[in-house]
């Protein structure tokens, strides 16, 4: 099983060899994997033109697992298919040669009675998207096959059953019947009969029910069920082919970003029966836990059974390890197996086997669909048993697996609560994690409908579900079933959209007529509320309430979090000029309050990048002190007040240094303009008025003043008038006060062991000459505190880079300014003369619909032209002042996408908001990796 072919990069330019479709080969034999391996050029290549399965298949045949015989017709077949609505030129002939090989290997015939074989035909794309696309077993059958196997296996029942399945596939699969045609005389049947299960018909039961069948197909399809076996091969190929454009497999492919263009294969395999009696048996299994990463394989099988019944949940299944019991070699030989594959795929497998008259068959291997717990588990484990390094463990999670981890979970105090009262519903398999709490609805399209038209948080509840119904658990928070177990459909699709689901609650009856489920006497109806817990199975009624989880708990995540920082820290990992810092990005956090600083250093952040001064002027005690100030008519006036606020604000910084002890803190001084700290303009003339007409006097001459005051404040357009540095110069006091009150704070964390290093930073400069008329002045006034207090600490007087000019002047700005922090939301409004507000309520959505825009440059920077002029100021802010530390506070900061901007143009850090760090810190590892050692010039 050689993986990856390293084959000199293979450019078919104008495709030489296809030229005449005729001589194009469309067919591999499973046997023939090297030839696909030479015509796609790498693995990857041969994955996309046999599909997942179809290589699977192939790869396993070459490593000598034992897997029926068969052949893989290509994706680009399928995709002449689609494209003309015939088979191309020469397909249908070699799929008839790779027929004759087949049956040279098993020694059988298709369509012969004597001595029949029969095949399967299955769909399987590049990426596999379970039971979402046509798969037809027991092809090759007819009657007189049937009649034929009969006598060759003794096993009447047996016969008549696969040929029964024949016709309900065929009805429903290649002719889109509904199941309910062939299920309803079947239950009536089994009815009539008193039989409760399947295992209770007779041989002559299913001949009967065939007969059934039959007449239900002709009824339906309008002509008889085919008897010609190679017309039932032509078919099924059809009906595969056509399973890629069938809604089922648009929808999911939409959800999951997967491209229509693929095409899907079809592989044809000699079929394996698990169904002929004990000694027989069919399932499917994980080699590691999909839901918890654990490291023990997780599997269900059925004796007895084919195909689908286990995933269909239709019959209870057994857990895997009962087979050591019933079939010890077969399952010592199944484990090996298993063990093996996963070691040559270095990652967790989902297979299907089959077992027919105690021999085994391996039919399906891929890599397992699983939880974002399970996914950090599983490659962190894999790294502690050196079949993955710690790079590629790092490099296997995504951005959204860490915040699917970091998701809220239901309240533990919260969930015992109600218990306690009552609210306990029910309690199932525990399949996909996670706390949803929505409406109940019953079907797929009630779901849907509700979440996207009524914007209800929805809880679709089914007794299992099916490939129809996946748009309905897309659309809803969680999902309910009462039938089914851990490798149901229900629990596969959840684990993989990330949605929590509950399975398998079978003390739940679910009345789909009346509209409600009930357990014993509790009733609950549809829109009512529940709780799902998917990690302890739970199910509740009403709303409990939900908690963001603990990162301490989460020891994986802990660990790979760990390794990325270490991935980032490695020198060399850039180069660049003078003053780029050769190491990645450090991750620091935006924080207001010290308990934001704690959850920021648990979270990993190694500094805070923007700690907002404003927040402070609004406490309740503070704002009339702030009020005043603003109001105040002379310099002294002023000073008096801000010399009331100086201490509130040093106890804030003080919290803030000692949260951070040995970190950087980047304080900026006051942003918005004063109007923002006054009364509502609108509210106050409402109630002058109220007073006036009511001939109340007391306090009216004040709010008159205050009135006046307010309008003497107003701007036309506030966001771009006075504030930030401009403020600060028509106003110093206030910053001088704020510089005073960090120096202080920073002064006695000093005296009492703390290491400070204060940064401060000056907002919206535009031109050097507002630092150079205030920096120094700021500066004086620091000085002047540790002379006071006898202490010397580090500290930067630096500024934000929000308005274009500042960017374009950086060689000039860096003068004074001893960091730049990059205010991209800012900075984007102002590059493209966009308010944020107006742009995302009017015309953003259009303009991404239009492609005007391919994303929302307030989420992802804009690399064209806001990254451009970071990336400009950065290397002349660098030319001017070599040491000049970099870094980015907006919104920004938390995308993954643009943080691997800022480690390609030289920051030094990302400051984003501390629940956005883990995310951060992985997106900083992925941007070092994948950038390792490349020029920072080189490598825009
Ligand atoms: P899906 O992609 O929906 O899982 P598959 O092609 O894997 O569809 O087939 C559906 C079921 O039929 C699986 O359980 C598979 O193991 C079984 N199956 C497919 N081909 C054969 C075969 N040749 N012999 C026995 N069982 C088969
Ligand atoms: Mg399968
Ligand atoms: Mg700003």
């Amino acid at each position: 099983m050689a993986t990856k072919v390293k084959a000199k990069a293979v450019v078919r330019k104008g495709k030489p060899a296809q030229a005449s479709a005729k001589g194009k080969k469309w067919v591999y034999l499973f046997g023939e994997v090297k030839a696909a391996e030479k015509y796609a050029g790498s693995w990857e290549g041969v994955r996309s033109l046999l599909g997942g399965k179809g290589s699977g298949l192939a790869d396993m045949t070459r490593a000598g697992v034992p897997v029926p015989p068969g052949f893989t017709v290509t994706t680009e077949a399928c995709n002449g298919f689609r494209t003309t609505g015939k088979f191309p030129a020469g397909m249908w002939e070699q799929a008839l040669v790779a027929m004759k090989q087949t049956e040279k290997a098993t020694g059988k015939k298709f369509g012969d009675a004597n001595n029949p074989l029969l095949v399967s035909c299955r769909s399987g794309a590049k990426f596999s998207m379970p039971g979402m696309m046509n798969t037809i077993l027991n092809i090759g059958l007819n009657d007189e096959v049937v009649d034929g196997m009969i006598k060759l296996t003794n096993n009447p029942r047996f016969v008549w059953d696969l040929y029964r399945r024949l016709i309900e596939m065929f009805g429903t699969t290649v002719f889109n019947l509904d199941d309910e045609i062939f299920e309803h005389p079947m239950a009536e049947y089994k009815a009539s009969n008193g039989y409760k299960v399947d295992t209770e018909m007779t041989a002559e039961d299913w001949q009967a029910l065939v007969s059934t069948f039959k007449a239900v197909f002709t009824k339906h399809v309008g002509f008889d069920f085919p008897q010609d076996v190679y017309k039932q091969l032509e078919y099924a190929i059809k009906a595969v082919f056509e399973s890629w454009m069938g809604k089922r497999a648009i929808d999911y492919r939409r959800a999951t970003g997967i491209s229509d263009d693929l095409g899907t294969a079809v592989n044809i395999q000699t079929m394996v029966f698990g169904n002929m009696g004990d000694d027989s048996g069919t399932g499917v299994a994980f080699t590691r836990n999909p839901s918890t990463g654990d490291q023990k394989m997780m599997g269900e099988y059925l004796l007895n059974a084919q195909g689908e019944d286990v995933v269909a949940g239709i019959r209870n299944a057994d857990p895997i390890e009962h087979l050591v019991g019933s079939m010890p070699k077969v399952y010592k030989q199944f484990m090996d197996i298993t063990k093996k594959l996963e070691k040559h795929y270095k990652d967790m497998q989902d297979v299907e086997f089959t077992i027919e008259r105690g021999k085994l068959y391996m039919l399906q291997t891929r890599n397992g669909k699983r939880t974002a717990k399970s996914t950090v588990k599983i490659a962190v484990d894999m790294a502690k048993e050196k079949l993955i390094s710690k790079e590629e463990a790092v490099l296997r999670i995504t951005p959204e697996t860490v915040d699917a981890l970091l998701h809220p979970q239901f309240d533990e105090s919260a969930m015992k609560k109600a218990e306690n009262d009552g609210a306990f519903f029910a309690k199932g398999v525990n399949a996909s994690p996670g706390a949803a709490v929505g409406q109940v609805y019953f079907d797929a399209d009630t779901t849907e409908k509700m979440t996207k038209e009524h914007k209800q948080d929805t809880i679709m509840v089914r007794p299992f579900t099916k490939p129809d119904d996946v748009h309905g658990m897309i659309a809803s928070q969680g999902v309910l079933t009462s039938e089914g177990g851990a490798t149901s459909h229900a629990a596969v699709v959840a684990r993989q959209f990330g949605i929590p689901c509950v399975v398998g609650a079978s003390a739940i009856k679910i009345d789909l007529e009346k509209r409600h489920m009930t357990v014993g006497d509790v009733v609950v109806k549809e829109g009512d509320w529940i709780s799902v817990d998917g990690n302890t199975g739970k199910v509740f009624i009403g709303k409990i309430p939900t908690t963001a989880p603990s990162l301490e708990e989460q020891t994986e995540l802990l660990t790979l979090l760990t390794w990325a920082d270490e991935i980032s820290a490695r020198k060399g990992v850039r180069v660049g000029p003078k003053g780029y810092p050769t190491r990645g990005l450090q991750v620091w956090a935006n924080a207001d309050y010290p308990k934001d600083a704690q959850r920021a250093r648990a979270y990993g952040a190694v500094g805070i990048g923007l700690c907002r001064t404003e927040h402070m002027f609004f406490e309740p005690e503070r704002l009339p002190i702030v009020q005043r100030m603003i109001l105040s008519e002379t310099s002294e006036e002023r000073t008096n007040a801000l010399n009331e606020l100086l201490p509130y604000q040093r106890k804030d910084f003080d919290g803030l240094f000692e949260a951070m002890d040995g970190y950087p803190v980047i304080i900026r001084l006051i942003d918005p303009p004063l109007h923002e700290f006054m009364p509502d303009e609108e509210k106050l003339l409402e109630e002058v008025i109220t007073m006036r007409v009511k001939g109340e006097t007391e306090g009216l001459k004040a709010k008159e003043d205050l009135l006046v005051a307010i309008k003497g404040m107003h701007e036309s357009n506030p966001m771009m008038g006075m504030r930030g540095v401009r403020l600060s110069i028509s106003m110093p006091e206030i910053v001088e006060m704020q510089v005073r009150a960090i120096f202080e704070a920073a002064a006695d964390c000093t005296l009492r062991k703390i290491v400070v290093k204060p940064e401060v930073m000056i907002p919206l400069t535009g031109t050097v000459k507002e630092l150079e008329w205030i920096q120094p002045r700021l500066v004086r006034i620091a000085a002047a505190v540790m002379d006071e207090k006898k202490v010397k600490f580090e500290y930067k007087f630096g500024t934000m880079i929000e308005i274009p000019r500042a960017a374009v002047t950086a060689a000039e700005i860096a003068k004074y300014a001893e960091f730049f922090s990059f205010g991209t939301n800012d900075l984007t409004q102002m590059t493209y003369g966009y308010s944020r507000d107006d742009a995302e309520r009017n015309f953003l959505i259009t303009y991404q619909e239009q492609g005007i825009l391919e994303k929302n440059p307030f989420q992802t920077i804009d690399r064209g032209g806001v990254g451009k002029l970071m990336d400009w100021a950065i290397a002349e802010g660098r030319k001017s002042r070599p040491t000049l530390e970099v870094g980015i506070c907006g919104e920004h900061g938390g995308d993954p996408d643009s943080i691997e901007w800022c480690h390609i143009i030289g920051n030094n850090y990302v400051s984003c908001s501390p629940f956005r760090v883990p995310i951060a810190r992985l997106a900083a590892a992925h941007a070092s990796l994948k950038h390792a050692g490349k020029k920072i010039a080189e490598d825009k």
